[in-house]
């Protein structure tokens, strides 16, 4: 009995010592420091974190406090953590579809911990948490927000809500497999849909993923058109809006893209064949483009190679020659594009090398840096959080060298990284 007491006050010790590191200010000297994409860079700064926050922002370098911990950044560039609005923590790249079969969601939670440290050491200080299994994601999310393990700040879907048998949901066993192997998660009409937004409401989802058309990953070679209903997707959207939550839309297909515009959709992810049609009806909605165009670039590089079923390997070579496309397109009728990658269907941790695809793709470096910052930031009603280094903001901060505004690949190295006035390390 006294050694279990002991070990409660050790583990209350510990806890009241890491919440006091907060206490200290963290004074941060910076060599050239970018407030956000739209101002760039401005010269030598100091920034002083308080709590976890930017408490202020001196130009040049101010001095310390003699209690402050010290943090030199003098040769580095500093700007706010990057936002990835598509990633999938809990599992890594890989075409074994039936590993669903022997690997407990538990596990996920593991794997997860491993990609978290990854993708916060990538730069990236807030993920958007894009469908895992069961609730896998949820734990991690507050493993991070509680200091317990290094990560990003987590925004978590849980489980997608899928047709039965369509994308997200289970295919390609045999039906008791099917069956044993659900996440409770497909639906069939407005009702039982509307119904399944709120169990993820109630199980602590800060965000409904959908998987409005066909996937590539899926082993069904049924086409990438819409498989919810426009009645299904209304009323998923309704009610996600009610309870306050937003819904992002797993769609390549453009009338399924369309479709889930118009039923109220916050953001489509990948929007791969969106057409001039369905991109003139998400400008009038307001919805955003999340490109994973990362995604893309994973999967192809494993073609050929034995780890895709046949059916996977032609919906992959099927949608190759299109990617990208209406990243341009989405530009030039203003639909706004926000960043998002995928990881997990590639390697976590490569997530910055997106930034460049979108150049390719045709948006300025600006416009890509923006993305994976202030309108990433806008896209989860963040503004006043993240995505920017203002006092008041969250201290999520990157540094590294050279200037992202000329050259976006200089974020595919990144030397230091805070979240939340924790150092990743
Ligand atoms: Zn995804």
């Amino acid at each position: 009995m006294k050694r279990v007491l002991g070990l409660a006050v050790a583990a209350f010790i510990s806890v009241a010592i890491s919440g006091s590191a907060f206490a200290q200010d963290q004074i941060i000297y910076v060599g050239n420091l970018i407030n956000d994409a739209a101002s760039g860079p401005s010269g030598p700064a100091t920034i002083i974190v308080r709590d976890g926050k930017i408490a202020e922002i001196n130009r040049g370098a101010t001095s310390a406090s003699a209690d402050a911990q010290v943090i030199d950044l003098s040769s580095k560039t500093v700007m706010a953590g990057l936002i990835d609005l598509h990633v999938h923590l809990t599992g890594d790249p890989g075409g074994d579809f039936w590993r669903e079969t022997t690997e407990p969601a538990e596990w996920g939670v593991v794997v997860g911990a491993k990609n978290a440290l990854v993708t916060a050491k990538a730069g990236f200080t807030t993920v958007r948490e894009a469908g895992s299994s069961q609730y896998s994601a949820f734990s991690l999310r507050r493993g991070t927000a509680d200091g317990v393990i290094p990560g990003p700040r987590i925004i978590a879907a849980g489980p997608a809500l899928a047709i039965v048998g369509g994308h997200g949901d289970v295919s390609g066993f045999t039906e008791d497999v099917n069956d044993l192997l659900t996440s409770g998660y497909a639906c069939t009409g407005a009702v039982q849909c509307a119904e399944k937004v709120r169990k993820a409401s109630r199980a602590g989802a800060d965000i409904i993923k959908i998987t409005a058309t066909g996937g590539v990953l899926s082993q069904q070679g049924r086409g990438l058109e819409a498989q919810f209903t426009n009645e299904e997707m209304q009323s998923i959207a309704t009610t996600a809006h009610s309870l306050g939550l937003k819904v992002m839309a797993h769609a390549h297909g453009a009338r399924g893209i369309e479709a889930a515009s118009r039923a109220g959709i916050d953001t489509i992810e990948h929007g791969t064949f969106a057409d001039e049609a369905a991109l003139k009806v998400m400008k009038a909605n307001g919805t955003a483009m999340v490109p994973t165009l990362m995604a893309f670039k994973g999967v192809s590089e494993g073609l050929g190679k034995g780890i895709y079923t046949p059916v996977v390997e032609e919906k992959i070579r099927m949608t190759l020659n299109t990617v990208g496309k209406a990243v341009a397109s989405a530009k030039r009728l203003g639909v706004p594009i926000v960043f998002g990658t995928d990881a997990g269907v590639f390697e976590h941790g490569r997530n910055a090398e997106e930034l460049q695809l979108m150049v390719d793709a045709g948006l300025t470096p600006r416009e890509a840096v923006a993305s994976a910052t202030t309108l990433a930031a806008k896209a989860l009603d963040m503004e006043n959080e993240i995505g920017r280094i203002a006092v008041g903001y969250s201290a999520d901060l990157i540094a590294f060298d050279g200037n992202p505004l000329d050259d976006v690949t200089v974020l595919e190295k990144i030397d230091w990284v805070m979240v939340r006035g924790r150092i990743i390390d």
